[in-house]
């Protein structure tokens, strides 16, 4: 049975030091301040924003929660956004996705200002990365890098497959692992819905990033003994055994995978308790980056 990588465990570590690090900072400085817009009433969305407003509680970051209707037009969310760059006390800005249909979710985050792009998704952030010199990085992708420093896996030089090319994680994370850099060098294949002969490209694989939202699209007998697995996919899948009537599955089968897999990360408890942590951890770049500039 592979090592499982402890998202959770990690994710909670990090949560402690970064509010050592916010406190050591507001009192030199200020309190860092997020500012979360949501439109409309998707309770997927508002999950997500109450578990993002509690992160930034237990972090010391003061966080501005802005709602809105489902009906918002868009030169309205704009006048906000741009109220909300023009504002020093304000550090971090996050628009909670998906967004109601009238809005062009691609014209909104290139409104956010660029150094307050805490979700990284500015064509600005993404670009920085394929430079090889990241600002903001996606959280999801920013909490995979995390996960595979503090486990010790070394990637230079190894295969790293991803499956998934999507622009908040597969291309990403895929650019972050082939960078010229310690948590990179390795030599990266990204795989989607159109790849043949993907089994073969995932038993050639050393290190495995799936994100494609396919529930357990990856079984052991397709990958090799030793590979580092980090399953990003969150998948719902029918159980009668519980409550809920639905269980969280990855896109990988743990069962057959991780007696093959030296690191594997568990859905639940893997890579999702991170991607709000490395919110956190932008949030304290972003107000940083505004005070190094002041000197
Ligand atoms: P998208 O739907 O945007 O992208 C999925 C990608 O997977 C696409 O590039 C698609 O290919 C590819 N794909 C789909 N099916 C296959 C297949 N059978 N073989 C190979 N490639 C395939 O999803 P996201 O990137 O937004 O999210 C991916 C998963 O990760 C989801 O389950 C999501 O819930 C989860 N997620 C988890 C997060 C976390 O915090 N843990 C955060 C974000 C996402 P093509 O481009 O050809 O369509």
């Amino acid at each position: 049975m592979g090592k499982i990588i402890d998202g959770k465990a990690v994710a909670k570590q990090l949560v402690s030091e970064i509010a050592k690090e916010v406190e050591a900072f507001s009192k030199d400085f200020r309190v860092p301040h997020l500012a979360v817009i949501i439109a409309g009433d998707d309770p997927a969305s508002r999950v997500y924003v109450k578990s993002k407003v509690r992160a930034s509680e237990k972090c010391g970051i003061d966080v501005d929660l802005v709602k809105f209707p489902a009906d918002i037009k868009e030169s309205e969310l704009f006048q906000k956004l741009d109220e909300l760059n023009n504002d020093n006390s304000i550090d971090g800005i996050l628009v909670q996705l998906p967004l109601p249909s009238q809005l062009d979710s691609k014209k909104v985050i290139e409104r956010i200002s660029p150094y307050k792009d805490v979700d990284g998704f500015h064509p600005y952030n993404l670009g920085k990365i394929l430079e090889g010199d990241p600002l903001f990085v996606p959280c999801t992708p920013l909490g995979i890098i995390e996960l595979l420093k503090r486990y010790n896996v070394k990637t230079t030089g190894k295969k790293a497959v991803v499956v998934g090319r999507s622009v908040i994680v597969g291309k990403p994370i895929a650019m972050l692992l082939a960078n010229k850099s310690k948590n990179g060098n390795a030599t990266v294949t990204i795989c989607h819905s159109k790849t043949a002969g993907i089994k073969k490209i995932l038993s050639e694989a050393d290190i495995i990033v799936c994100a494609a939202g396919k529930a357990k699209m990856i079984n052991g007998d397709m990958v090799k003994p030793g590979v580092i697995i980090i399953d990003v996919g969150i998948n719902r899948i029918k159980d009668e055994t519980v409550k809920r009537g639905y269980r969280l599955v990855g896109d990988v089968d743990f069962e057959s995978v991780s007696p093959k897999a030296s690191l594997i990360t568990p859905v639940p408890g893997g890579v999702g308790p991170m991607t709000v942590a490395m919110l956190m951890k932008n949030t304290l770049k972003a107000a940083r980056l505004k005070y190094k500039n002041k000197g």
